[in-house]
């Protein structure tokens, strides 16, 4: 056993997993921080799948018919055991997704915020009341309990996704199945063990109401294909979206798709230097880069460039990369081999298109053989050119230049994707610009702020291939609940709309 696979077996004891449930199986995860094996799992065969499915469907049956706000008791109890856990399954996520430690707690507590947010939700699943053209009627919307969602989740946030899309399904009155990656399966056995936690005292919720899928993309593909999931919530590459979404529109199902980013920070001339280089700091190397919402671009006016661009080549070399569980490093190892291969190619690429590149090294190869630290990079590019178009997804921070303002939001929204995006400017006309019908076309535009690191209170995601899904908050939930239009007589006549008459 290597340092770090011991500290898992306490970890898991405390969040009620058993051994049994991580050994023996043909599933392999390790941990970035080393390469060690955490744990070998028992994927799920296809016809598990299905019966889980139709099992949590069962839930979803009596489950909707549970008042929404005892619903909500359900995730006050579990943000209860989650604020109980939230050291130890904060450390799980460093040990199993590689994030320092501060991240890994953040997670949770992003976990915690969103339940917060769910129980008060569970009293204001609001409908209009319509005015009625017609005498004696009255209109109105209810929205109701929609049916399974199946949630399929990417590695970078392997606790928060889950918990972003459970607490709105179950206080909107759904059964959940969760397909987590295959990369961080652990952590959801941890968060399913939290969730039965809390299901044993809050006493009479269904059986298999919230059910964890273990495997890789093909049994992400048997939930996709299911035809009661009624939602499929997945977040992941781009590449995965094109998949799922076609499959789950064959059938009619709806889907929420959250996928790749490739977001930007334009920088103009009235920027508050100091702010911009912390704010791009963090956005840019933070989760060494394995964020949706990474900042991959800078677009910087020409008389702020350089200066601009030299003052984070010092930041980035004064940046403490290692064991993500030590206090004090700030960019932790990338997920895999195939990451830092990934992004060599990128780099190489970057080159042969004119860029300059500053770091991208992997270091710590003698102490972590087996797991892959990065210097993260900076690349002067000429142009916004086709690399830099693609996300990869590791720390790189394209930089290039622009004069005209105009110019400047054309390139930011000049790329497939839109999720993320951001100004720094002391320039009202600029900031407003930038936030206006004919600036950002983001999902998310900042002003002042990095591009990552978003509240729970707002709606998240992004347009364009980022896949147009909204999660967490604002009016999120609707995604979860069907909507029913009622128009109800009180009178004694029978008038028909638009004045139609049909009298024998
Ligand atoms: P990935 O696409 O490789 O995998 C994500 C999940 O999809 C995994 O659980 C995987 O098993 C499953 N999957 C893959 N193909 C599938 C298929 N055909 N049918 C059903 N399931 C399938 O992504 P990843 O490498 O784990 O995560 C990184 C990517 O996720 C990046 O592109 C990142 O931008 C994106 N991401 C987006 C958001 C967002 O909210 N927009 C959040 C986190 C990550």
């Amino acid at each position: 056993m290597s340092t770090v696979n011991a500290l898992l077996p306490p970890l898991m004891q405390r969040l009620g997993v058993v051994p049994s449930a991580y050994t023996g199986g043909t599933l392999r995860v390790t941990s970035p921080i080393d390469g060690s094996e955490l744990g070998c799992l028992a994927p799920h065969s296809a016809q598990q799948v299905q019966q889980l499915v139709d099992a949590a469907h069962q839930a979803f049956l009596s489950w909707r018919k549970t008042p929404a706000p005892r619903r909500g008791e359900l995730i006050r109890l579990l943000s209860e055991e989650l604020r109980l856990a939230k050291n130890d399954l904060g450390q799980l996520v460093s040990l199993e997704a590689g994030k320092i430690l501060s991240e890994g707690l953040g997670e949770v507590q992003e976990m915690i915020d969103i339940c917060d947010f769910a129980v008060g939700l569970s009293r204001q699943l609001y409908g209009l009341t319509i005015a009625s053209e017609r005498a004696g009627h009255r209109m109105m919307e209810s929205w109701h309990p929609l049916g399974v969602v199946g949630v399929i989740s990417a590695f970078n946030f392997p606790v928060a996704v889950w918990s972003w899309n459970t607490a709105l399904a179950i206080v909107c009155g759904d059964a959940v199945v969760w397909k987590p990656s295959e990369k961080t399966p652990l952590t959801a056995l941890a968060c399913q063990a939290l969730f039965e936690r809390a299901a044993q005292r809050f006493g009479d919720a269904p059986p298999a109401l919230s059910q964890l899928l273990i495997g890789t993309r093909e049994v992400g593909e048997a939930l996709v294909n299911h035809p009661k999931a009624a939602l499929i919530s997945a977040t992941g590459s781009t590449r995965m979206g094109r998949e799922v979404g076609p499959n789950v529109a064959r059938r009619f199902g709806r889907s929420l798709l959250e996928l790749g980013g490739n977001n930007a920070v334009i920088i103009t001339p009235s920027a508050d230097l100091d702010l911009t280089v912390r704010g791009i700091l963090f956005a840019a190397v933070g989760t060494a880069g394995q964020r949706c919402t990474t900042t991959r671009r800078l677009i910087v006016h020409h008389n702020v460039r350089q200066v601009l661009t030299e003052r984070l080549k010092q930041s980035y070399l004064a940046l403490p990369i290692g064991n993500p569980l030590t206090a004090g490093t700030l960019v932790g190892p990338l997920i895999d081999r195939a990451a830092f291969e990934g992004m060599q190619q990128a780099l190489a690429q970057a080159r042969q298109e004119g860029g300059q590149v500053f770091g991208g090294e992997r270091v710590l190869a003698d102490q972590f053989p087996d797991a892959y630290y990065v210097k993260p990079a900076i690349v002067a590019m000429p142009t916004q050119t086709e690399v830099v178009r693609h996300e990869t997804f590791a720390p790189i921070l394209y930089i290039m230049g622009y004069t005209h303002f105009e110019e400047a939001v054309a390139m930011q929204n000049d790329v497939p994707q839109g999720l993320s995006s951001a100004i720094f400017s002391n320039d009202l006309r600029e900031t407003e610009a930038f936030l206006s019908a004919s600036g950002s076309d983001c999902g998310i535009a900042n002003v002042n702020i990095g591009t990552s690191g978003a509240e729970i209170g707002g709606a998240f995601g992004g347009e364009k291939e980022t896949g147009g899904g909204r999660e967490s908050g604002s009016d999120a939930w609707r995604a979860y609940m069907r909507r029913a239009t009622n128009t109800i007589n009180y009178s004694k006549e029978l008038p028909l709309a638009q004045g139609v008459r049909f009298e024998v």
